[in-house]
């Protein structure tokens, strides 16, 4: 039997540590304070939105949060931008992706100083990343990094398979398992034998965004599966890009959906913010 890698517990450690953090800056005199910009009113990115609220205040976070109208322009929206950025008890920006269609995704990321670009977006950040500086990391790689390191999983001199080359999870991902002295592969859409890649695998991360499309055939075994998708079936189960039943009687370790990768995300979001004020 698998091991199964709890999502929900490890982030709740990490959560807690971080409010002993939190509670030792406020006693320093220093409160920290992230801003959250939603534009519009998709209803998923409101409960990406309020899931990041109840986390801020879980934690001893000051949250404040922007809800701005669809036809917000992009201008109005820098000005916003620009002012967070100028505002000292202002820690870290956060702007709820996706905004919509007529402003330009690339220009609001670029516009948010990378000394408070939590969700670790902005190309200075990625830049930073890739020639190993310090800088922030988007969340949920790093969260994975975290899932491996505190369930005992071993990266060094591992081969590592990343299923996905996305800026937010796979190209991060690849780039973080580097650094931990992983020998790394990425493989995306255009791969040739896909399956014999990742059979190579000692630790696998999926981020395909393909329901349960890697079954046990894909899987080396006693591997570490570490699946990232995130989908709702036809009875409105949640489901990964693994197909978890057929997969953890070969895996070594294994993530679960829901309960896996998913609550490291808001996880690491929150150690960004209090990172910001170190
Ligand atoms: P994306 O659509 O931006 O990228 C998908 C990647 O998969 C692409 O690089 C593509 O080349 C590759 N791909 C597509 N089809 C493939 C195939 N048949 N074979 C091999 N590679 C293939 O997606 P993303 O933003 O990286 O997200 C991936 C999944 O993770 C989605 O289900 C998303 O909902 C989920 N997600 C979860 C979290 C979380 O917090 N748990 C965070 C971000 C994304």
């Amino acid at each position: 039997m698998a091991q199964i890698i709890d999502g929900k517990l490890i982030s709740k450690q990490i959560k807690d540590e971080l409010k002993g953090k939190v509670e030792s800056l406020k006693s320093e005199g220093k409160e920290v304070c992230l801003a959250v910009i939603q534009v519009g009113c998709d209803p998923a990115s409101t409960v990406y939105v309020g899931n990041k609220k109840k986390a801020c205040e879980y934690i001893g976070i000051k949250s404040i949060a922007y809800e701005l109208p669809e036809e917000t322009t992009e201008e109005e929206l820098l000005g916003i931008i620009s002012k967070l950025n100028n505002d000292d008890n202002v820690h870290g920006i956060l702007v709820q992706l996706p905004v919509p269609k007529h402003i330009n995704e690339e220009h609001i990321i670029n516009a948010i100083s990378p000394a408070k670009d939590v969700d670790g977006f902005h190309p200075a950040s990625v830049g930073a990343l890739s020639i190993g500086k310090k800088g922030f990391v988007s969340c949920t790689p790093a969260g994975i990094i975290q899932l491996l390191k505190r369930s005992g999983i071993e990266i060094e001199g591992k081969d590592c398979v990343v299923i996905g080359r996305s800026n937010i999870v796979g190209k991060p991902m690849a780039m973080l398992l580097l650094r931990e002295n992983g020998t790394v592969t990425v493989c995306h859409s255009k791969t040739k034998n896909l399956k014999e890649v990742c059979k190579r695998a000692d630790i696998l991360v999926v981020a395909i965004g393909k329901p349960k499309m890697i079954d046990a055939s894909y899987v080396k075994e006693g591997a570490t599966v570490i699946d990232v998708g995130i989908h709702r079936n036809e009875n409105g189960k949640l489901c990964g890009d693994v197909d978890y039943d057929a997969v953890e009687p070969v895996a070594g370790a294994i993530t679960p959906v829901p309960g896996g990768v998913g609550p490291m995300t808001i996880a690491m979001l929150m150690n960004n913010c209090v990172e910001a004020v170190l």
